[in-house]
This record gives structure tokens, sequence and C-alpha cells, in this order.
């Protein structure tokens, strides 16, 4: 997408360890305008799916996912980072690998809100590695829902996650794919 690997360029900042930071416009401060573009295209991308319910990962993937859900007209659920205290038998849990901070985790979804009859997009900030959205993927199933497809605004394509999800046979829209990028002189070459 145009617009977003334009940003990217212009406000993206590459740091070392295969990290690029996007504060200025998705994960600190929200540019909401470029949020509505981006939910915009994921409709149409995602046009002959039939959608009823959004899934998400707090806490970057919310702002993004809300702007989604708005568009799609459907609710959005995020999957909460857990406590063992809420750890009960009213949630799908599951157990996931920060890229970011390199711990895992548990992330919980309530019963009440993923169920068999959902049709879900999943949406999400970034894909690197893959943990978050195989995470999430496992909620889904727990719940015997359904994934219609996953929207990813920054998919780092110089890392396994992509192809992983890919291999899967899901459909996988990423709006931006950074194909390389260099901390020491701050380029980033996308994929055409
Ligand atoms: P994965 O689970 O695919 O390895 O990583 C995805 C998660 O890690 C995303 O939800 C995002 O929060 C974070 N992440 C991974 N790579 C980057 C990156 O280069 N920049 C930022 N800002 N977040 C990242």
């Amino acid at each position: 997408m145009r617009i977003l690997e334009e940003r990217i360029r212009k406000d993206g900042i590459v740091r070392a360890g295969n990290v690029l930071k996007v504060d200025s416009f998705i994960n600190h401060q929200m540019d909401i305008a470029l949020f509505e573009e981006m939910a915009k295209e994921w409709k149409r991308l995602f046009a002959r799916k039939n959608i009823n319910k959004i899934l998400t990962i707090e806490a970057s993937g919310i702002g993004i996912a809300a702007i989604a859900a708005r568009e799609f007209g459907v609710p959005v659920v995020f999957a909460k980072k857990a406590k063992s205290i809420n750890l009960d038998s009213d949630n799908y849990v599951t157990k996931i690998q920060s890229f970011t901070h390199g711990k895992i985790y548990e992330v919980i979804v309530s019963k009440k809100y993923l169920s068999p009859e959902d049709h879900v997009l999943i949406i999400d900030d970034f894909l690197a590695n893959g943990c978050a959205l195989m995470g999430l993927l496992e909620l889904v199933e727990r719940a015997g829902a359904t994934v219609e497809g996953i929207g990813v605004a920054i998919e780092k394509g110089f890392q396994r996650g992509g192809d992983m999800i890919r291999a899967k046979g899901i459909q996988l829209e990423s709006l931006a794919i950074v194909e390389s990028m260099n901390a020491e002189d701050g380029s980033i070459e996308f994929r055409k």
C-alpha cells in the first residue's frame, strides 16, 4: 500500500536487531487518518469474506483493529496478556513469545467473546516471526471459530512469519512488506 510505504520511509526508524520503530504514527502516537485508509484497503481485499468479528492482541494491535472494525461494521476483541490469576475455565489460553522482549507470556480471550459461529479477521501491527499470529490462530481454533483471513500493517518479509502463515493456506494481507532494512544507513526496501 503506497501511502503506508511512503510513511514508513519518511518516519520509520531502523534499529539494530531487525526492529523497525514506527512510534510517530502507529505504536505510540497514532495517525487515525492513515488507519482509516488501511482499514478501507483491508475491506477491499477481504470483500468476498463474510466477517463478523475482528481479533487482535494488546496493546499495539488495538488502535488499528478498532478502526478496521468500524469499517467492517463488526465488534473487535483483543486477546489480553494474562496474569495467572485470570486463568480459569472461562477463558481460552495460549502462550506467545514476544519478538520485542523475548519473554513468553500467556494471552487469553473470554469464551463469551469467541465462539464456533464466529468468522474472524485477525489484525495486527507487525508480522515478524509469526509468534503473535500463531497464538491468535490457536485461540480461534480452541473456540471452534473460523479464520477468514489475517490483515497485517507491516510484514518484515525477511523473517519467517509470513511464509509460515501463507503455508497454512490462510489469506494474509500485509499492507507493506519490508524486504530488507539497514540500521546503519536507515535504508528500507519494500517487496514489489
Ligand atoms: P512476531 O510474533 O511475528 O515475531 O512479532 C509480532 C509482534 O512483535 C507484533 O505484534 C509487534 O508488536 C512486535 N514487533 C515485531 N517486530 C517489530 C518491529 O520491527 N517493530 C515494532 N515496532 N514491533 C515489532
